[in-house]
């Protein structure tokens, strides 16, 4: 688990921009629980923070100056340039982002990153049916709780596990059909009726049960698996996976990265649904830039409902 120790706030004196440059001010920085993979010193789909360097990863901000010819001064823009209150960016990567849709809030979570993981992970790789059962894991997150909504949206049966009763009770006015506290009910005692497809955000003991409950020809849509990521010993695989053969499952990852193209069908698709209420949504926000690693650290123990941010400046008023 991370420590708070292990972050350093640092000044830093901003130039001004360059030509073909434009300055930020970030208005919101995400904390994902992917970034605790990236502190691991291993390869992996993405390289690992540099020691001493501004941690990267996805934030909104207003551009405040801009020697850059696509984006105007006081243009919203979502880019990766991470951890900081302001970011001096040539415009590579950068998304614009219309307040009018949204609060911008959204673009790091429900109408973002964690939006897009939810529907081409449910749709494009999972490929529900209506009348199937769906369950989902880290339900009350900022991909489960959009996965959830998403399946009832398109016909399903849907269960989903979270962390608290006060995100059980979430995930019931939602319009989940069941939704359990995994610390209370352990998911092998809870799920009692087959699913056609479990949505894994957390691995461990929650993917044996799944494997358990699923019926013939059910699929597992690997996601994450969170209850892994601080482990200090290798962690055993489902003791259960031969099921995959007597049952013809099919387990498929994926990475959100390799569908940025499903932006555009994403956004056509689920913005009205956030719009209209059809998929409601909750923030977690933590206020300054100094409480960054607080809010990832609680990210990794549950604090969040919903989307984990850091607010770090003005948003759009
Ligand atoms: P969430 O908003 O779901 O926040 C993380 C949540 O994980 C916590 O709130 C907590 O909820 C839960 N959690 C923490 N520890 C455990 C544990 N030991 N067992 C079970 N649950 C735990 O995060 P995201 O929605 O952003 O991400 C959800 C998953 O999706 C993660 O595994 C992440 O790595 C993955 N992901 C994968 C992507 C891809 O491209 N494949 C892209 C984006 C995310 P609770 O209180 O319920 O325990």
């Amino acid at each position: 688990m991370p420590q708070s120790t292990d972050f350093a706030l640092v000044e830093a004196e901003v130039p001004d921009p360059a030509e073909g440059q434009m300055l930020i001010r970030n208005a919101f920085v995400s904390v994902d629980p992917y970034m605790r993979g990236r502190m691991n010193d291993v390869r992996s789909y993405v390289p690992p923070f540099a020691l001493g360097e501004p941690l990267t990863g996805g934030a909104v901000g207003r551009v405040v100056a801009s020697r850059n010819g696509r984006f105007d001064e006081g243009s919203w823009v979502v880019h990766n340039l991470g951890w900081r209150e302001l970011a001096l960016s040539a415009g590579d990567g950068l998304l614009a982002f219309d307040p009018a849709v949204a609060p911008v809030s959204t673009a790091l979570g429900v109408l973002g990153m964690p939006g897009l993981t939810a529907y081409v992970g449910l749709l494009d790789v999972g490929r529900p049916e209506e009348g199937e059962t769906v369950y989902v894991s880290g339900a009350a997150g900022a991909v489960g709780s959009v996965v959830g909504q998403i399946a009832k949206l398109r016909g399903c049966r849907v269960i989903g596990s979270a962390g608290s009763p006060e995100k059980v009770a979430w995930l019931r006015e939602l319009g989940f059909d069941e939704a359990f506290d995994y610390h209370e009910v352990p998911a092998h005692e809870a799920l009692t009726e087959g699913v056609d497809l479990y949505f894994d955000n957390v691995g461990g003991p929650t993917l044996e049960a799944a494997l358990s409950a699923l019926r013939m020809r059910g699929r597992v849509v690997a996601c994450g698996a969170i209850s892994q990521y601080n482990a200090t010993a290798p962690t055993p695989g489902p003791p259960n996976l031969f099921l995959v053969v007597t049952k013809r499952l099919r387990i498929e990852g994926f990475i959100v990265s390799d569908h940025f193209d499903r932006m555009p069908a994403f956004l056509a698709e689920v913005g009205p649904w956030v719009q209209d209420g059809s998929v409601r949504y909750r923030e977690t926000v933590v206020d300054g830039i100094e409480n960054a690693p607080a809010a990832l650290i609680g990210l990794l123990t549950g604090e969040n409902v919903g989307k984990m941010l850091v607010k770090v400046g003005p948003g759009h008023e």
